[in-house]
This record gives C-alpha cells, structure tokens and sequence, in this order.
C-alpha cells in the first residue's frame, strides 16, 4: 500500500446553504461541518441551475476527494500505483490537483 498523505481541509460534510435568488443571481454558500465557509457566491453571472450545479459540486467535493484517494490506494495495482498511463491516470491528477501539486 502507497503512503497516504492527508491533506488539510475544512471538516466534512460540507453543506450548501441557499440564501437567496433574485434579479442578481443566486447566493449561495457552503459550510464545513465546523460551521466555517468554504465558498460563496454573491455575484450572480450564471443562470440559476448553473449555480446551484456548481455549488453542489463545491459541497460535494471531500466525499469525491476521499473516494477518488481511497481507489488510487487500494484499487490500482497492476502497476504498481505508478499510474501514468493507465486509466486511473486522470484521477491521480485530479487528486494531486486538489493536494496543491502535480503528477
Ligand atoms: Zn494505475
């Protein structure tokens, strides 16, 4: 088994919170399960299921990140967790992407 890192993140679940839905757009904001906030829109720009999708993909995003972490540890190993030309290839970027680095 790899070495885990652990990356440092706002404590999961997070939760998205509507506010409010005007002429402007959405507002909307995602809380950590600590109660702090993790993002926030209060500017509009996209149609309101735009927002929404991207708020629920920003809340969703622990869940994903320990998924995806958690398959590059057990799931690849037929070689040998290198995993640069295999199909697990876009998803050990994705998660060094959300470390801060890159493959
Ligand atoms: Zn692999």
């Amino acid at each position: 088994m790899r070495k885990m890192s652990k990356a440092k993140f706002t404590p999961a679940p997070w939760v998205l919170e509507y506010s409010t839905y005007d002429v402007n757009g959405v507002n909307w904001e995602v809380e950590g399960a600590d109660g702090a906030h993790v993002a926030q829109n209060n500017f509009g720009g996209n149609d309101r299921e735009t927002e929404l999708a991207n708020a629920r993909l920003i809340a969703a995003a622990p869940e994903m990140y320990e998924a995806a972490d958690g398959l590059m540890n057990y799931h690849c190993s037929g070689c040998n967790h290198n995993c640069t030309n295999c199909q697990f290839a876009p998803l050990k970027a994705a998660v060094a992407k959300a470390k801060g680095g890159t493959v």
